[in-house]
């Protein structure tokens, strides 16, 4: 056997090796990830329960209900009196996680917890009208999506399920929308934020295909918006404007129904100054709200299209 055969004998036996190596590290990544995925939301679960144990007399964790799988969908109440709903104080709500694959959504619902938190344990409380607020977080709507690391929900997406001002339909196809259709109905909710990801801006009703995407609060809306996302560098405005329109989402049905001030928060990359600076404009936001919800919430402008879905997806 010559050298060179000998060589190419020796070179062929460690890409062989390094081939199998590759494979089995493929395999053996894939398998754990698969692992994961299938837990991710009980990793979300861990994460309420660790910061109603560190902050056990601002925060209850409950059931809105189960979804279609029999999965309890568990949402964090905090206030200073947080094992029961009080009516009279100002109810704000964030839902993440409409759409499973926007992972940062969840990253940010837990942090922005976390800093309100902390903002109740300070002399915060006592200054401002936080100990006037009842918040409601809601880190993952769609749970089987998340685990799946996937947009939808059983096929369909939820964040086009509820009833639309350009759309004639009721909505709530999947439970875990009529569930929290049912829960917007408990209590007065003053402020809402829906997380989403990843075009880098905060919008605003309308977010419809209408010949007028202004509501009739739009400077109230403007102004707000402009202050937070001074502290993010987020673009803002409406959604139609600024994102695209797309009819049956949560952020319109929400002013449209009940006059909440309802902002779509798109997140940049969910990285973790952009969670930390969007945390503070998101706790702008809600700092300027009035203490009652829109009364001026009616749609008065024209539909272009009563088909106009988005196709784009974030
Ligand atoms: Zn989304």
């Amino acid at each position: 056997m010559s050298n060179w055969v000998r060589v190419f004998r020796t070179l062929r036996g460690i890409f062989m090796r390094m081939t199998l190596s590759a494979v089995l590290l493929l395999a053996l990544v894939s398998t754990s990830s698969q692992s994961m995925a299938g837990d991710r939301y009980s990793d979300v679960v861990q994460q309420m329960h660790d910061l109603q144990n560190r902050y056990p007399k601002f925060t209850s964790i409950y059931s809105i209900g189960t979804n279609d799988e029999g999965k309890d969908i568990l949402a964090m109440r905090i206030s200073t009196t947080p094992n029961q709903l009080d009516p009279r104080k100002i109810g704000q709500i964030i839902v993440a996680t409409h759409h499973g694959n926007e992972g940062g959504a969840v990253t940010f619902s837990v942090y922005f917890t976390e800093q309100l938190l902390k903002r109740y344990a300070s002399g915060e409380l006592y200054r401002g009208n936080l100990g006037q607020m009842e918040w409601t977080i809601i880190p993952v709507l769609n749970i089987s999506g998340y685990n799946a690391d996937e947009r939808e929900e059983h096929g369909i997406d939820p964040n086009r399920d509820y009833p639309g001002v350009c759309i004639a339909k009721h909505g709530g196809s999947l439970k875990s929308i009529r569930l929290l259709m049912d829960l917007l109905k408990t209590r007065t909710f003053v402020g809402s934020v829906t997380v989403h990801g990843y075009e880098g801006s905060l919008t605003y009703p309308w977010g419809v295909d209408a010949d007028n995407t202004h509501t009739q609060d739009h400077d109230i809306f403007d102004s707000i918006t402009a202050k937070a996302a001074a502290l993010n560098s987020y673009r803002y405005g409406t959604s139609t404007d600024i994102v695209y329109p797309a009819d049956g989402a949560y952020e319109d049905f929400v002013y449209w129904k009940y006059g909440i001030w309802s902002l779509l928060l798109e997140l940049r990359d969910g990285s973790a100054s952009d969670v930390q600076n969007t945390t503070k404009a998101i706790a702008s936001y809600f700092d300027s709200l009035n203490a009652s919800p829109s009364v001026k919430n009616q749609f008065t402008a024209h539909c272009n299209n009563a088909l106009n879905f988005a196709l784009r997806a974030e």
